[in-house]
């Protein structure tokens, strides 16, 4: 079935508030997706696919993080309304996201967009090797042109090990997508200094520049009618997103066409970013992680890597240690002397058996096409022995 809405595809003002981003997380609520009584609400999603599409049209890479699996899968079963158990809710997960995942895959097909659909669980943001292999899929999702589609994979995660909410896994997801922009659409219009719907003195606050402790407490405050709609984890959302140097907006989705409104001026709360995400990430990788091995390049590679290249095999001379895919390596030229960090593509033996071959031999000598760089520059801190990334 094929969903229009009255304004299709009117595109977005190329001087929009939005406009500035290249890569946005748009985080779509339960509440906005699905009415407990009528179940998808296919033509706000229709509108809001028409948003995604003008962004999208505009040269902005878009991904989505969609809850409402539960949402609906407790309406295709006719669950009983009140909070469900643990095994309930799983149940309705499986059901509700093959419902959630059509409409997506129908509302973005029908724009020009494939949906690729994401289900992930706490170990796949948290564990390296699981980490990057996700974060190499969303990446390539979006090189074809087709719209990430993210949700929890609510019906094997457990209490404990779960991100429980969407706001922080879209904040999550933005990080691992190094997006400069984490959209939560939701049922509240931002944050005020106090609940406004208990304190008519309570003040809207359209930028926050720091998260402040005071910030932190308007948004736990005792009897905050806000907290319903979750704004503790939005703020918790905001501490990722913008610790890894993404803004993050809190908006309203209830209107149709909810990412043009903000767009276009529309009430919103902005957290803004410490750095740029490339950046907070180098940050990460010199300053996190310790190095299981070292690969040595020569000198061609080391100019390269100064050029803002990433590490090819070819320019490898030697391997050093044992590491795993995802792992951590310091960089040296061919004296020894330490360039940087990076995260390595490839396990130590691996490594050894492509080293000064060409990328186009990999899949001949490994018996599998892997990544043609060994390291990806967007993956490597130079400068790490000082502390200091490039920034690059
Ligand atoms: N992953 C849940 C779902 O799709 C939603 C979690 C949330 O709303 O924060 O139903």
């Amino acid at each position: 079935m094929t969903i229009t809405t009255e304004e299709t595809r009117t595109g977005m003002d190329a001087g929009g508030r939005l406009a500035g981003f290249r890569r946005i997380v748009v985080k779509v609520g339960s509440a906005l997706l699905v009415d407990q009584k009528t179940g998808l609400r296919g033509e706000w999603l229709a509108a809001l696919a028409d948003d995604i599409a003008a962004l999208s049209a505009r040269g902005t890479d878009v991904l989505v993080v969609s809850s409402g699996a539960i949402a609906l899968g407790r309406s295709v079963l006719k669950l009983p309304r009140g909070k469900l158990k643990l095994e309930e809710s799983q149940a309705a997960a499986a059901v509700g996201q093959i419902v959630l995942s059509r409409a997506w895959s129908e509302v973005l097909g029908d724009r020009g967009h494939a949906a690729g659909q994401i289900l992930l669980t706490l170990g796949d943001t948290e564990e390296r090797r699981r980490y990057i292999n996700a974060r190499a899929t969303l990446n390539n999702l979006l090189k074809l042109g087709a719209i990430p589609v993210v949700n929890e994979n609510d019906t094997v995660a457990t209490t404990e090990i779960r991100y429980g909410d969407n706001d922080r896994l879209a904040a999550r997801v933005g990080t691992m997508a190094s997006a400069d922009l984490v959209l939560l659409l939701s049922d509240v219009d931002g944050m005020y200094t106090a609940p406004p719907a208990q304190n008519p003195d309570a003040v809207f606050i359209p930028e926050i520049p720091h998260i402040t402790p005071e910030i932190e407490a308007m948004a736990s405050g005792a009897g905050s009618e806000l907290s319903r709609g979750g704004m503790q984890t939005k703020v918790e959302a905001a501490k990722i997103a913008t610790g890894a140097g993404a803004t993050l907006i809190i908006a309203s989705g209830h209107e149709m066409h909810p990412i043009r409104r903000i767009d276009t001026g529309g009430r919103s709360t902005w957290f803004l970013p410490s750095g740029t995400p490339v950046a907070a990430r180098k940050t990460w990788i010199a300053g996190t992680l310790e190095p299981r091995g070292s690969v040595f390049l020569d000198a061609g590679a080391c100019n390269a890597l100064q050029a803002g290249k990433s590490l090819l095999p070819a320019g490898v001379k030697q391997v050093e240690g044992r590491f795993g895919r995802g792992d951590s390596v310091a960089i040296r030229d061919e004296a020894g002397t330490l360039l940087g960090v990076g995260l390595i593509a490839y396990d130590d033996g691996d490594a050894r058996l492509i080293m000064g071959r060409r990328s186009a031999e990999i899949e001949s000598l490994l018996g599998y096409a892997g990544r043609s760089e060994m390291i990806h520059r967007d993956d490597m801190a130079l400068g790490a022995r000082s502390g200091a990334p490039d920034g690059k």
